[in-house]
């Protein structure tokens, strides 16, 4: 049964010695009300906090941890159906799958290729995350050689995909430490499986044909010992997986069902390239933790990157970047000084069409919570107040021309400006971003 955040605090040392993460008992007690931590993080919590908050606490969805420390990957810990209810925890990991029967020079070019994608949007680096070595061949030499390769080039943490035992454990034996996910636990291999995972310290996936078997299976898997289980429940096609995803992050949210409280890996299997982005697409909204494609081409990854970002940002709390004077190009005394917000998406936009006119301008971003630039103006967070504040706050008073160019859209907080800032001139720029390089020449030949 949930517990609130009072009744756990009332359970807890209250001595605020901030060592679980946050300063004080009460803020932690909400974040296990929330299912946002683990009782485990307090060192300090006595027998009875531990037998009544620790199950009440217990975040419905696990947290598996997969790869080496240095590129781990974590997938789990969700709260919510919905992004809109609060915000998704962790990002979908894609996984690109490579398969030991096919020439390990084509391979390794493949694999080179996922250590090297990375697409740059916003002021984050979007990669890929896992390489799957599938064991197609079955047989060991070939799966080990390509476990080698997969992990010596790129470093990323692995997903070993065989049925034979022995090619398991000798994958396992070449990453030690490096918490490769088992590919897969099923009702006819559990024991042994679950063996090799215990074994390794590995992350295991159970793999079963129906709702029912799965249920089991993992049942037998926790009994074992084994905590660290995504689940794999293969459709016949993507709508059946979109309704399997959906129904066991109901089960474990709605119904606290312990044997589906785990993450979900899904494999894209469509044929041409529009149905795989559709198909990952889908699984990536609803509900797949990995998501494992058959090949490596930008223009299947550049839309999945793109959605995965926007749906793993947190909604309440927009990417912001610092409210501060961004100098781009060559600027000098007398270059022009333009005023934007912090919202990152306004801040990228504005930055990339002045550095394409090729005329060195200072950028002055202003704390707008991260908000754009008419949302800030109407929740009161950029007037003309605060933009005279923040010029002030700079040094920007030295520049020669005293003068600003603020927003199209918030012509109206010019006057406040110049109030704010006697002797500087406020010029009122296009409204939208795009036409800030044929504005910006205009100026630049006053
Ligand atoms: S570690 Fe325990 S005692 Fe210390 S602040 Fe956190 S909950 Fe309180």
């Amino acid at each position: 049964m949930a517990m609130t955040g009072l009744q756990i605090f009332k359970l807890l040392p209250k001595t605020n010695c901030g060592e679980c993460g946050v300063p004080t008992c009460m803020a932690f007690a909400m974040k296990l009300a929330a299912k946002n931590a683990e009782l485990a993080a307090c060192p300090y919590a006595s027998e009875e906090a531990i037998k009544t908050v620790g199950a009440a606490s217990k975040p419905p969805i696990r947290l598996v941890k997969i790869g080496p420390p240095e590129r781990e990957v974590l997938i789990g810990n969700e709260t919510v159906m919905f992004r809109h209810d609060k915000t998704f925890v962790h990002p979908t990991a894609i996984a690109i799958a490579f398969a030991d029967n096919e020439p390990l020079s084509n391979c390794g070019h493949g694999i080179a290729e996922v250590r090297d994608y990375c697409l740059e949007r916003v002021g984050e680096q979007l990669r890929v995350n896992l390489v799957l070595v599938d064991n197609f061949s079955e047989e060991v030499k070939p799966f080990v050689d390509l476990v080698k390769t997969a992990a010596g080039s790129t470093g990323m943490g692995i997903i070993l995909r065989s049925s034979n035992l022995d090619a398991l454990e000798a994958g396992l034996k070449e990453l030690p430490g490096q918490r490769p996910l088992i590919h897969a636990a099923t009702p006819a291999n559990a024991d042994a499986v679950a063996a090799l995972a215990l074994k390794y310290d590995a992350p295991i996936v159970a793999r079963a044909a129906t709702i029912d078997e799965l249920v089991a299976l993992t049942t037998k898997l926790a009994a074992l010992g084994l905590k660290d289980i995504v689940l794999d429940l293969p459709a016949d096609n993507p709508a059946a997986t979109l309704q399997y995803n959906t129904l066991i992050r109901k089960a474990a949210l709605k119904n606290s069902f312990e044997p589906l409280g785990y993450p979900i890996i899904n494999f894209v299997t469509a044929l041409d390239d529009a149905s795989v982005v559709a198909d990952a697409s889908t699984f990536l909204c609803k509900y797949g933790s990995i998501v494992v494609l058959d090949r490596i081409k930008l223009e299947v990854l550049l839309p999945l990157m793109m959605l995965r970002q926007n749906i793993y940002t947190d909604p309440q709390k927009p990417i912001q970047v610092d409210p501060k004077v961004y100098p781009i190009g060559e600027t000098g005394k007398d270059s022009p000084v333009l005023v934007t917000t912090n919202f990152s998406l306004t801040y990228f936009l504005v930055s990339g069409e002045i550095e394409n006119s090729g005329i060195p301008a200072n950028l002055l971003v202003v704390d707008t919570e991260g908000m754009s630039v008419l949302t800030g103006w109407a929740a009161g967070k950029f007037s003309g107040e605060k933009v005279a504040n923040a010029v002030k706050a700079t040094d920007l008073a030295d520049q020669g021309k005293h003068r600003i160019i603020i927003p199209g859209y918030v012509s109206q907080i010019s006057g406040e400006i110049e109030e704010g800032l006697p002797g500087w001139e406020v010029l009122v720029g296009p409204g939208e971003a795009s036409d800030l390089g044929s504005y910006m020449k205009i100026q630049d030949a006053r």
